[in-house]
C-alpha cells in the first residue's frame, strides 16, 4: 500500500458461507521491525569491540608474540574495548529497567544542586581535552520529586554530550531555575549544531547522527534514549533546539506538584 499500511486478509468459514476478515497488521509490523533493528544492533555494537579483542589475543599466541613495543598499544586498546562492552551493557540493562516496567518506587525528593556539583567535578576530567568554558547556574535551593538514579542519567547525559559534540574552546552553559512555576534545567552548547531531519531521531534506541565521531567520544547512541524514558516517567519531555552551525540547546521542565523549593537554612536529602 501507497502509505506504507499493511493489511492480513483471511477466509473464514461463518454460518455455512465464507467470511473474509481484514485486519490492519502496521503497528505489529513496525513492532516486529523495531526489534529485529535492536537485536541487530546490539550486536553489531557488541561485535565491533569483540573483534578488536580477539584480534590482540590472537596475534599473542605463544609461538608468534609481538614485540614488547606493541604490548602496550594493545593492553591499553583491549582495555579501552572492554570498557565499551561494559557501558554498552550497562545502558542496555538500564533502557530495559526504565522502559520495561511502571516506577514502583514512590517519588522522594532529589537534592539536584549536590547532583550537579557531581556532575559538575566529573565534567571537569572529560572537559581537560575540550579545554570548554563551562558554566552551571543552578538554584542552590531547588529540588525536585523523583527518582534519584533515573534522574542523574538525564541530567548527566544532557552535559556530557554538550561537551562531546562541541569543538574545543567552545562554552556550555549548564541551567537549573525556578521559571513560570516549573523548575527547567538546560544545557546550551555552541557545538556544531544538528541538522532538522535528525532532531526528531536523536532519542532512538541507537541514532547517531555521525556514526564514526559518537564511537570516538565512547558513544553507544542509547543516552538519550534513557532519558527520554526517565522523563516520561517523571511527566516531562526533552525539548531540543539546534541550529546548524550555531549550537543547540537540550532542555526539560518539571511542573509545579514535583519542584520542592527549599527554605534558607533547611536541610535537603542526601542525593
Ligand atoms: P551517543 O552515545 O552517541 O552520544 P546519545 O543518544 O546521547 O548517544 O545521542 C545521540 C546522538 O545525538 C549523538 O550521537 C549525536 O549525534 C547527537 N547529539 C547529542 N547531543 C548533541 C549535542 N549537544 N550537539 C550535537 N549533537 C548531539
Amino acid at each position: 500500500h501507497a502509505n506504507d499500511q499493511v493489511l492480513e486478509f483471511r477466509v473464514m468459514p461463518y454460518a455455512e458461507q465464507l467470511m473474509m476478515v481484514v485486519r490492519d497488521i502496521t503497528r505489529l509490523k513496525q513492532l516486529e521491525q523495531m526489534r529485529k533493528d535492536f537485536v541487530a544492533n546490539v550486536s553489531h555494537e557488541l561485535r565491533t569491540p569483540l573483534t578488536v579483542v580477539t584480534g590482540y589475543l590472537e596475534m599473542m599466541d605463544a609461538d608468534n608474540m609481538p614485540p614488547p613495543m606493541m604490548w602496550e598499544r594493545a593492553h591499553t586498546t583491549m582495555i579501552e574495548q572492554c570498557k565499551r562492552m561494559d557501558s554498552l551493557v550497562n545502558q542496555l540493562l538500564s533502557l530495559s529497567r526504565i522502559e520495561g516496567a511502571r516506577r514502583h518506587e514512590k517519588d522522594r525528593p532529589v537534592n539536584v544542586p549536590a547532583m550537579l556539583a557531581l556532575i559538575q567535578t566529573e565534567a571537569l576530567s572529560v572537559n581537560q581535552d575540550k579545554q570548554h568554558e563551562v558554566v552551571f547556574d543552578v538554584d542552590p535551593l531547588l529540588d525536585i520529586l523523583g527518582s534519584a538514579d533515573e534522574l542523574r542519567s538525564a541530567f548527566s547525559n544532557l552535559v556530557f554530550n554538550a561537551i562531546h559534540y562541541t569543538k574545543p574552546h567552545g562554552k556550555v552553559v549548564v541551567s537549573w531555575q525556578y521559571n513560570d512555576k516549573s523548575a527547567c534545567f538546560s544545557v546550551k552548547d555552541n557545538g556544531d549544531g544538528i541538522a532538522p531531519e535528525h532532531i526528531h531521531r536523536l532519542t532512538e534506541r541507537f541514532y547517531r547522527v555521525d556514526k564514526a565521531r559518537s564511537r570516538k567520544t565512547g558513544g553507544s547512541g542509547l543516552g538519550l534514549a534513557i532519558t527520554k524514558h526517565v522523563l516520561t516517567r517523571h511527566d516531562s519531555s526533552l525539548e531540543i533546539q539546534s541550529t546548524l552551525g550555531e549550537g543547540s540547546c537540550f532542555s526539560f521542565s518539571f511542573t509545579q506538584d514535583k519542584v520542592k523549593i527549599m527554605t534558607d537554612g533547611e536541610s535537603h536529602e542526601t542525593v
